[in-house]
C-alpha cells in the first residue's frame, strides 16, 4: 500500500511538473474496500477520502474509523438522494456532486439542522451521456447563477467523469474551459486509468481507487 501510493504521489508529482501546474490532491477513493486495506492507507498517511454511498461511507468513517474522523477530510463523490442530505452534510467535508435546486435545499435545510455545511462542488455530465448525473455542460452557467442568487451557495469547483470509453483528455480540456469562464478554482477529475492526464489539465483533486488499493473484489 506504501509503496503504491508512493508510486501514484510521485506520478503526480512529475505530471504536475512537466505541465508547469500546482500538484492535485489525492482522494483515496475507499467505496468497497475492504477495511483492512483503508487502514493500511491510513498507516501510510493518507488522510483524503472518496466515498460514493452515504450508508457505506456512514458505517466506515462515522463508526468503525470514527476515533481517525477528525484529522481526515472526506468527500462524497457518488450521487446524493435529498433524503440522505442530513447524514451527508454532518459526514463530509466536501460534497462534489451538487447538480440539480432540491438538492441544494434539502442540503441548506440539512446544513441548519446539523449545524455545518459541507464545502460544494458542482458534478458536470461533460459526455452528455444519458444515463449519467450531472448538468448538461450549456447549462452550468444558469445553475451557477442560480445558486448564488436564490440559496447564496457558491461551489468551489466542478467536478466530472467523463465516458468510459474515449479518450478523457478531450473532456478534461472542456472542464478546465468551464472552471476557468466560471471563475471557478475546483477541478475534480482523473481517476485510476487517467489521473496524469487530468493533471496536466489542472485538476485540482484526482479520484483514486483500484489504482491505490487495488481491485474492487466483492468481500
Ligand atoms: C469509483 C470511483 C472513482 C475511482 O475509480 P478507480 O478507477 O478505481 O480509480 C473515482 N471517482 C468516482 C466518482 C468513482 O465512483
Amino acid at each position: 500500500m506504501a509503496a503504491r501510493r508512493t508510486e501514484i504521489l510521485d506520478r503526480i508529482a512529475a505530471a504536475s511538473r512537466q505541465a508547469g501546474v500546482p500538484e492535485p490532491q489525492l482522494i483515496a477513493v475507499s467505496k468497497v474496500q475492504p477495511d483492512d486495506r483503508v487502514r493500511a492507507a491510513l498507516a501510510a498517511g493518507q488522510t483524503v477520502f472518496g466515498e460514493n454511498r452515504v450508508q457505506e461511507a456512514q458505517g466506515r468513517w462515522g463508526e468503525r474509523f470514527a476515533h481517525e474522523r477528525d484529522r481526515l477530510e472526506l468527500h462524497l463523490i457518488g450521487p446524493l438522494q435529498t433524503n440522505k442530505a442530513k447524514e451527508a452534510c454532518a459526514l463530509f467535508d466536501v460534497i462534489q456532486t451538487l447538480d440539480r435546486e432540491k438538492l441544494a435545499r434539502a442540503l441548506l435545510k440539512a446544513a441548519d439542522r446539523v449545524g455545518r455545511m459541507p464545502r460544494l462542488m458542482v458534478q458536470v455530465n461533460i459526455g452528455e451521456e444519458d444515463q449519467k448525473s450531472g448538468l448538461a455542460p450549456d447549462d452550468l452557467g444558469t445553475f451557477l447563477d442560480r445558486l448564488d442568487a436564490e440559496y447564496g451557495l457558491r461551489p468551489e469547483g466542478l467536478m466530472c467523469i467523463p465516458p468510459l470509453e474515449a479518450p478523457a483528455a478531450p473532456h478534461f480540456w472542456r472542464m478546465e474551459k468551464l472552471a476557468n469562464a466560471h471563475g471557478l478554482d475546483g477541478l475534480s477529475m482523473g481517476m485510476s486509468a487517467d489521473y496524469e492526464t487530468a493533471v496536466a489539465f489542472g485538476a485540482t483533486h484526482v479520484r483514486v481507487g483500484s489504482a491505490l488499493f487495488g481491485a474492487r473484489e466483492p468481500v
